[in-house]
């Protein structure tokens, strides 16, 4: 007879109560962040909001990583070619939501540009509602790596070839302040609170 054993919180072990389609519980007596995938402990941090505007508050969650490239070849039509070039970013990747591609791609363009700066963490989402983590780390990499060659295609001159490597190591979960009205648009100062 297969006996089912609740999920509990690896740090206290508590019954983690699952969120419907969400792959990170988190933990209602610690606060810890798991990962249900693998049941391992996130690193995940909660950026308050500092604008207050009239429309609908969710935290969105982003899988951070350090993404590495090295370009071996780089071939575009009127713009010079690029030979051994070698770079390191931090890409923040929109992990839920439901979005569609193209808000995906927009939001995370807009984030990994200016990634947050002067944010102040909380340790609570106060009451906000969390969009659930709808995407595995796996494929944060591999949005990651579309975020690079959409970021190579965005560049002077029209991109004919381009032989690469590129790593995307996760760093944590950080679930930032957006607001909704018809598209998201983040809820912090440094963003001009009023969408793109
Ligand atoms: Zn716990």
């Amino acid at each position: 007879m297969i006996k089912l054993e609740p999920l509990k919180c690896p740090k206290c072990g508590s019954v983690l109560k699952s969120q419907q389609k969400d792959l990170v519980y988190r933990c209602e007596n610690c606060g810890t962040f798991v990962y249900a995938p693998t049941m391992e402990v996130l690193n995940a941090k909660i950026y308050r909001f500092d604008t207050n505007r009239h429309d609908k508050k969710y935290y969105m969650p982003f899988f951070v990583y350090r993404v590495e490239y090295f370009i071996r070849r780089e071939v575009s039509k009127h713009a010079r070619d690029i030979y051994n070039q070698r770079g390191s970013w931090i890409a923040y990747i929109p992990a839920g939501g439901s979005l569609p591609a193209h808000e995906t791609l927009r939001i995370a363009k807009l984030i990994t540009s200016r990634p947050p700066q002067n944010v102040v963490e909380t340790v609570d989402f106060e009451g906000i509602p969390n969009l659930p983590v709808e995407i595995t780390v796996e494929e944060g990499e591999r949005m990651s790596e579309f975020l690079f060659l959409s970021y190579e295609v965005d560049k002077p001159g029209i991109l004919q070839s381009i032989a690469y490597t590129f790593t995307a190591k996760f760093i944590e979960l950080i679930y930032l302040p957006f607001y909704y009205r018809g598209y998201y648009y983040p809820g912090l100062v440094q963003y001009g609170g009023e969408g793109v």
